[in-house]
């Protein structure tokens, strides 16, 4: 069973997270927008550094910390990133879950138009990085319900390295086996309409 087929999947969030804090303006708490800028501050010959967010009551500004007290070399290239308000730079402190509680993002599954029968070798792309635990990436790349999905892995039929491995971030995933005996535990019955995001599996018609 060497030539196993190897399948990629792309996940791309739909948008930036939004995060909720508390308003001193609005007095309570709010979400809030990437404003998809930083700022930098020259201190002596030291910078700061924040990513901007606008309260979505007041639109008010928050400055989440990028850097704090610097040294300009040693921000080295992201120091013109964050001058040009690089996207990708933008997409990197937006979707680093450390010290800001982030609010879920709807994601895109970019794929084959359908999902192989055969046991193959899955393998999962964060296009960006962004935080999203290997359960729910699974479950919607498969059409598993999450109970469906706990069983299959028990069984061995999905192996991302075991049941704890469900809970670590996608990102982090190695390659995943998937055996074709996966697809009978899909929820949906056979031929059953797909959902609109779902990229792969549309024709499938049940387990090899
Ligand atoms: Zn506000």
């Amino acid at each position: 069973m060497s030539d196993i087929l190897d399948l990629l999947v792309i996940l791309t969030p739909e948008h930036l997270p939004t995060l909720r804090r508390r308003c001193p303006r609005c007095d309570t708490e709010t979400v809030h927008r990437c404003a998809e800028r930083f700022r930098v501050n020259g201190n002596g010959r030291r910078l700061d550094v924040w990513l901007l967010y606008l309260c979505d009551g007041c639109g008010r500004t928050w400055k989440r910390t990028v850097h704090t007290r610097a040294r300009p070399e040693a921000l080295g290239a992201d120091l013109v990133a964050f001058e040009r308000n690089d996207p990708a730079a933008v997409a990197r402190v937006a979707f680093d879950p450390a010290g800001v509680p982030l609010d879920p993002v709807p994601f895109q599954v970019r794929g084959p138009e359908d999902l192989p029968v055969a046991p193959f070798r899955l393998r999962l792309r964060m296009d960006p990085p962004f935080p999203l635990r290997l359960d729910q990436a699974l479950c919607r790349v498969l059409d598993l319900s999450r109970s469906a999905l706990v069983k299959a892995v028990d069984r061995g039929i999905i192996d991302p390295g075991g049941r704890r491995a469900l809970r670590r971030p996608a990102a982090e995933a190695g390659a995943i086996r998937v055996d074709g005996a996966a697809l009978s535990a899909r929820p949906c019955a056979p031929g059953s309409a797909p959902e609109a995001a779902r990229p792969a599996g549309s024709s499938r018609s049940g387990p090899a």
